[in-house]
């Protein structure tokens, strides 16, 4: 099957629970890009298990993308061509039991740190900074001020959408890397529990507002999806870039920031496209001045040469579902 009659068969099978050309621009920092092909409203399981049913309708792989807060996602202006995801409020709540702070994927991390620490719980109070989902975290194992998600990380809860099952893990399932995680495309973060020191919450939320003020004084506004490239061994991104005299360097709506050389800025009504221009022209430079080769943190989403992972379900017998129609069917239970 091509990769439009695959999505065709797929938007038949999810029937109502998908709409087309959903614009993404909107749903990140960036706010620039274009739209996804199919694009799925998810706030329980039973969705997300009818999603699965789908994909398995189809029985091929399928460009998926989970999107949290859009916080670290550049789409082209083509947009996506695969299916996209968003959690919404109902996997968004927050519970504190003793010291065990309970998230759902699609809670924010400044959320989840203001509330800890109004609780007297520290420990995740760096993720103030970090303007992501708990999902987005988790996947990106997301960190700053010396700390990180695996930090606290406890347990997690996601659903596997290729086999269509929850699971629930313990943190060594989790096996963080700088910027990495073990979830891979087909897991969807359904809540996460960090496990916290009971401490003075007077303490907690000063380190809360020093973090926030922190920020505000060497990052700027505008639209951007933070650090665009990790940060290698022999020195910081931002510091191999301004070394290159790069600050400020601007292509076409896109430009390095002034403030901060790690972060590039889009204009308001700008273009994805420039974003990636000058984030290539930034590696080139920095490559050939100092040998370094720097990677994107930054998830480049839709570009010709940045393919989107793949899911390829099974229905759960281990037969390829021969009902497209029967995956669509039943999408609340
Ligand atoms: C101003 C600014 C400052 C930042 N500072 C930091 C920082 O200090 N440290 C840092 O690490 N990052 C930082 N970031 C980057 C970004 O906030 C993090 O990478 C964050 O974890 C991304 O979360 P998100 O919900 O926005 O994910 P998205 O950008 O939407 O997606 C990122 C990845 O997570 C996946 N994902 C999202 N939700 C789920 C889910 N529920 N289940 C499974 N996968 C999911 C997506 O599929 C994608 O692969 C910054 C960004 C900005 C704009």
């Amino acid at each position: 099957m091509s990769a439009t009659d695959v999505l065709e068969v797929l938007a038949r099978a999810l029937g109502e629970l998908a709409r087309a050309d959903e614009p993404l621009g909107a749903r990140t920092t960036y706010r620039v890009g274009g739209p996804a092909a199919l694009w799925v409203d998810v706030d329980d399981e039973e969705t997300l298990d009818a999603v699965h049913r789908a994909l398995a309708a189809v029985g091929e792989p399928v460009p998926l993308l989970v999107v949290g807060k859009g916080s670290n996602l550049l789409v082209a202006d083509a947009g996506f061509q695969g299916l996209a995801l968003g959690l919404g409020p109902r996997l968004a709540e927050i519970e504190i039991a003793d010291h065990v702070v309970r998230a759902g994927g699609a809670a924010g991390m400044p959320v989840a740190a203001r509330r800890s620490a109004a609780a007297g719980l520290r420990g995740l109070e760096w993720a103030v900074g970090v303007p992501g989902s708990v999902g987005g975290a988790l996947r990106m194992n997301a960190g700053g001020h010396g700390s990180d998600t695996a930090g606290t990380l406890w347990r997690y809860r996601t659903f596997d959408l290729a086999a269509g099952v929850p699971r629930e893990h313990a943190s060594l399932d989790f096996r963080p890397r700088y910027r990495h995680s073990s979830l891979g495309p087909a897991d969807v973060v359904v809540w996460a529990e960090f496990s916290l020191r009971p401490g003075d919450v007077g303490e907690a939320e000063a380190l809360v507002a020093d973090i926030v003020r922190w920020r505000r004084r060497h990052q700027p506004g505008g639209s951007n999806a933070g650090s665009v490239f990790t940060n290698p061994p022999q020195a910081a991104a931002g510091e191999l870039i301004e070394r290159c005299a790069l600050k400020g360097r601007r292509l076409g709506s896109a430009e390095v920031s002034a403030k901060h050389a790690n972060f590039i800025q889009a204009d308001e009504g700008g273009s994805a496209d420039d974003v990636r221009r000058l984030l290539d022209l930034v590696r080139t430079v920095v490559a050939e001045q100092t040998g370094v080769v720097l990677v994107p943190e930054l998830l480049l989403v839709g570009f010709a040469d940045t393919p989107s992972p793949t899911v390829r379900a099974a229905s759960r017998s281990g037969q390829p579902s021969t009902s497209a129609r029967g995956a669509g069917d039943g999408a609340g239970g």
